[in-house]
């Protein structure tokens, strides 16, 4: 065979591959379609469950937990409180010196630290010991440099981003972990007794006055600085959201009817799921081969610990079943969740003309040098899919939530309406925050989006937790 013969045979080599690889890109973005009509019904559906939720204990997949938080920070907070936001991957201790209507925040101290991967999916006291050490190193230095001295019980606010089943606004025990945590002794305990006896273990004085979810923290953190803050969502490492209910809207709430009417609910939405979904074969097996299969279907597909692993699915299968990085699947592809989100993010927001960093990125991370412009596009095109079907569900979840408040059109009054939002994914993802915006008006329309609003409300969760435990503070007449 000649030479021409062979470039020819290895040029229709290569565009066989490309137009299989191609084909893999096109099935994948029809199966992530999320036109208009299908977000409102996901909206409708999430609505549907939220009631289903709020009617009993076990009504549907959606937990919508009750908090005990029912008032929201006044502005009157007063005091020194700490509080501790336990998370996806990091946890921070905050000091937090409240003045009051006329100071607000006097100070605020915080320290953050990872959490060694091994205490995620080891013991209980392992974690909690390591919590309380750090905990106590800051008191230490914090009370030093404010020469405080340990006078009055100290109190703290303790958020605990996961699915907490409430005995009282300062404990509760834990469903289930979510989110890489998995830590089984755990389950079915009481978060503040395991927290509370690890601090005497170490020697700390300290009470835990509440223990929220950090949806229901950004929801206290949001509303101490705007009065129409009425719904936080958080998009992270995991998703959630909570609200303000009506009291008498909550068939299963048997206590007492609070004075202000209303409670805060917990939705714990990802953990919802529908048939309205979008899901693909590579949702399907990163589900199943997930730390909790068949849960958490709806923060799958949002959320920051899932994006990232979603797109390095579709380009192994790319890599295997049509050559798309050469004949050789790049070993480090096979590896699950080596690609990130925040690197996700970084392709996707590449806008150099020769697209540089994803090159870059892919040769950093996956050891795959010299791709060609043509093929860093196609994966830069893949990051939009990924991202774009996750923001536009995230923008339905809230959807459905107004819904639910009567809050998704203009209303009479014209009333403003807030959303809280925080979470790495949404402050650092560019891309994933502007199509959510962007989806969210779309659907609510041009007139309704005059009076609701999306609102950053930066690391909210742990102010929020501080003032909560001002407002149930036993030291303290509020
Ligand atoms: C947890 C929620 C939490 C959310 C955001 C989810 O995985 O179940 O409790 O609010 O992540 O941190
Ligand atoms: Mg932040």
């Amino acid at each position: 065979v000649g030479v021409a013969a062979l470039v020819v045979r290895q040029r229709m080599k290569t565009s066989g591959r490309w137009a299989r690889a191609m084909g893999i890109v096109k099935e994948f973005e029809e199966k992530c379609g999320t036109p208009e009509g299908k977000l409102k019904q996901v909206a409708d559906a999430l609505t549907v469950e939220m009631h289903a939720g709020l009617a009993s204990e076990g009504g549907s997949k959606l937990k919508m937990l009750i908090s005990y938080v029912d008032s929201l920070p006044t502005g009157n907070e007063k005091g020194v409180f700490y509080a501790l936001d336990l998370g996806g991957t990091n946890f921070r201790v905050l000091r937090v010196e409240l003045g009051g209507r006329e100071e607000g925040i006097i100070h605020q101290e915080f320290a953050e630290a990872s959490i060694p991967p091994a205490l995620m999916c080891g013991n209980s006291d392992a974690l909690f010991d390591y919590i309380a050490e750090k905990l106590a190193s800051f008191i230490d230095e914090e009370e030093q440099r404010f020469h405080q001295p340990a006078g009055r019980q100290r109190e703290l606010g303790f958020t605990f981003s996961f699915p907490v089943m409430q005995t009282s606004i300062n404990s509760g025990t834990l469903i289930r972990w979510t989110k890489g945590f998995s830590i089984d002794d755990a389950v079915g305990q009481d978060i503040v007794a395991e927290l509370t006896e690890a601090l005497r273990r170490k020697g700390v004085e300290m009470r835990v006055a509440a223990l929220v979810n950090d949806t229901i923290g950004t929801l206290a953190g949001g509303r101490y600085t705007n009065n129409d803050v009425a719904v936080a969502v958080i998009l992270g490492t995991g998703t959630n959201a909570a609200y303000v209910e009506r009291a008498q809207a909550i068939p299963k709430w048997h206590g007492p009817l609070p004075q202000s009417g209303e409670m805060v609910i917990n939705m714990e939405w990802g953990n919802f799921r529908s048939s309205h979904l979008p899901l693909t074969e590579y949702d399907h097996a990163l589900d199943v081969e997930s730390l909790n299969p068949g849960e958490q279907i709806f923060e799958k597909l949002t959320s920051g610990m899932y994006l990232g692993e979603i797109l390095r699915r579709v380009l192994l299968k790319m890599a295997v079943e049509a050559s798309f990085f050469g004949d050789v699947v790049p070993p480090k592809l096979e590896i699950p969740f080596v690609l990130r989100t925040p690197d996700m993010s970084a392709i996707h927001n590449d806008s150099s003309s020769d697209l540089r960093v994803v090159g870059s990125k892919l040769k950093d991370i996956l050891e795959i040098s010299n791709t060609s412009l043509k093929t860093r596009r196609v994966i830069v095109e893949l990051c939009n899919i990924v991202a774009t079907r996750g923001a536009r569900l995230a923008a339905a979840g809230v959807l459905g939530v107004l819904k639910k408040m009567g809050r998704d059109s203009l209303t009479e009054g014209g009333e403003k309406t807030v959303i809280a939002m925080d979470g790495g994914l949404y402050e650092h993802y560019t891309e994933y925050r502007e199509c959510l915006e962007s989806t969210l008006n779309e659907l609510i329309g041009e007139e309704a989006a005059a009076t609701i609003v999306v609102e950053h409300s930066n690391d909210g969760s742990g102010i929020g937790a501080a003032l909560l435990a001002a407002s149930n503070s036993l030291y303290l007449d509020q």
